[in-house]
């Protein structure tokens, strides 16, 4: 399911790409090198800025591609720890795009590290029973333009917000794709955006920075285990055996925990990097102490990080996040066999659980208050 644009977006072009089309209308391999200058290193927002460029240039640059096929519909602001960027796509699918910030100790607000969630779809075809991105089903698999245009958005906000350093290209620290959608199900478009995004032509961004989130679709682990740009991996695992991860994640019965052991085990033999494993509690679902010995024993095999998320709440879902003390019962039996683990408890602060929300949200805020 793909949205084919009358024009392409130039967000999705590589360097390559914009140079053999260039190429097809005489023009000289420096251009693109120049045009892409201005995209990520310049952040032209229109056409005309692009002043080094011969107006027919321009020209034709308008009638073949499109500057920006996100544009931005809210910026919410928030006290809190995350920022929002609802943003609309030339189908008018509505997405958003989290920021994260973590406060560090004796700067303001604006020099905190941030950590940008972006979407790889609209929507989500795997239907995890607790998630709130998969209860309309796929609407559409997004573009790479559309991919890497979210992260332009943010570094359009941010820079108004916070000068950026001349050496930064982008105005944030981390990368995690932990929005709408399931990553792995739209591969092609996400190496595409991501290879932009790291390029030293596109956002210069360290592939150490960026994460993979993923319910385990096990081929396509193994193919992002031989790509040649070393991203992070995190598993959504949230469950510790077969029984339990069936029971909420449809996608464990064709990749079951024999299957998907052994490929996050072959990717982290290729990166030499830990893994992340994901497990968000959920109250009576997957939060016995039997779990956390099993998620335990899954871990040390792995030398894999666990992240433990107190379930957020989706309205219209009956589920729900277990007594603080459960929680941290859970997470010491992880701790006492020298399990690298993070709990978080404060809540709407984790950065899964931020991003894991976002397709209900913005569904009902557009009944409630349709833009268009
Ligand atoms: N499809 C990918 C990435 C997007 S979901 C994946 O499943 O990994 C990002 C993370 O948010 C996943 O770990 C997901 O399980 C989690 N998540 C979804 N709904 C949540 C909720 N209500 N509370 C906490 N985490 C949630
Ligand atoms: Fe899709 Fe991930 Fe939500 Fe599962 S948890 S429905 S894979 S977005």
């Amino acid at each position: 399911m793909r949205f084919e644009p009358a024009k392409r977006p130039l967000t999705g072009e590589t360097l390559e790409s914009l140079a053999t089309a260039l190429a097809g209308i005489g023009e000289k391999p420096f251009r693109a090198t120049q045009i892409l200058d201005w995209v990520y290193k310049k952040r032209a927002r229109s056409w005309d800025d692009m002043t080094n460029l011969p107006k027919a240039l321009r020209s034709w640059l308008e009638a073949e591609f499109t500057l920006m096929p996100a544009s931005l519909v809210l910026n919410r602001h928030s006290a809190d720890v995350t920022d929002k960027l609802l943003l609309e796509l030339e189908d008018k699918s509505l997405i958003e795009t989290v920021i994260i910030r973590a406060p560090q100790d004796g700067v303001g607000p604006d020099h905190s590290r941030k950590t940008i969630c972006i979407s790889t779809q609209v929507g989500c075809a795997m239907g995890c029973v607790f998630c709130a991105s998969g209860l309309a089903g796929l609407k559409r698999d997004m573009s790479a333009g559309e991919i890497v245009a979210q992260l332009l958005q943010v570094c359009y906000a941010e820079d108004l917000r916070t000068p950026r350093a001349r050496s930064e290209l982008a105005s944030f620290d981390n990368i995690v794709v932990m929005g709408m959608g399931e990553p792995l199900a739209n591969y092609d478009a996400l190496i595409r955006a991501l290879t932009i995004v790291n390029a030293p032509w596109g956002l210069g961004f360290g592939a150490r920075r960026i994460t993979v989130s993923t319910s385990g679709l096990v081929p396509k682990i193994i193919m992002l285990a031989d790509e040649p740009i070393g991203f992070r991996l995190a598993i959504s695992l949230h469950g510790a055996t077969d029984e339990v991860r069936s029971q909420i994640m449809p996608v464990n019965k064709a990749f079951p925990l024999a299957k998907l052991i052994p490929a996050v085990k072959t990717f982290t033999e290729r990166h030499g990097r830990m893994v992340t494993l994901e497990f968000i509690l959920i109250a009576d679902v997957n939060d016995s102490l039997d779990q956390a010995r099993r998620l335990r024993d899954i871990a040390l095999d792995l030398h894999a990080h666990v992240n433990l998320i107190p379930y957020n709440t989706v309205e219209g879902l009956p589920w729900k996040r277990p007594e603080v003390a459960k929680q941290v019962a859970f997470a010491e039996v992880l701790d006492r066999s020298g399990v690298s683990v993070t709990l978080r408890r404060e809540k709407g602060h984790d950065i899964a659980a931020a991003c894991g929300q976002l397709r209900l949200k913005t569904e009902r805020e557009r009944e409630a208050a349709p833009f268009h």
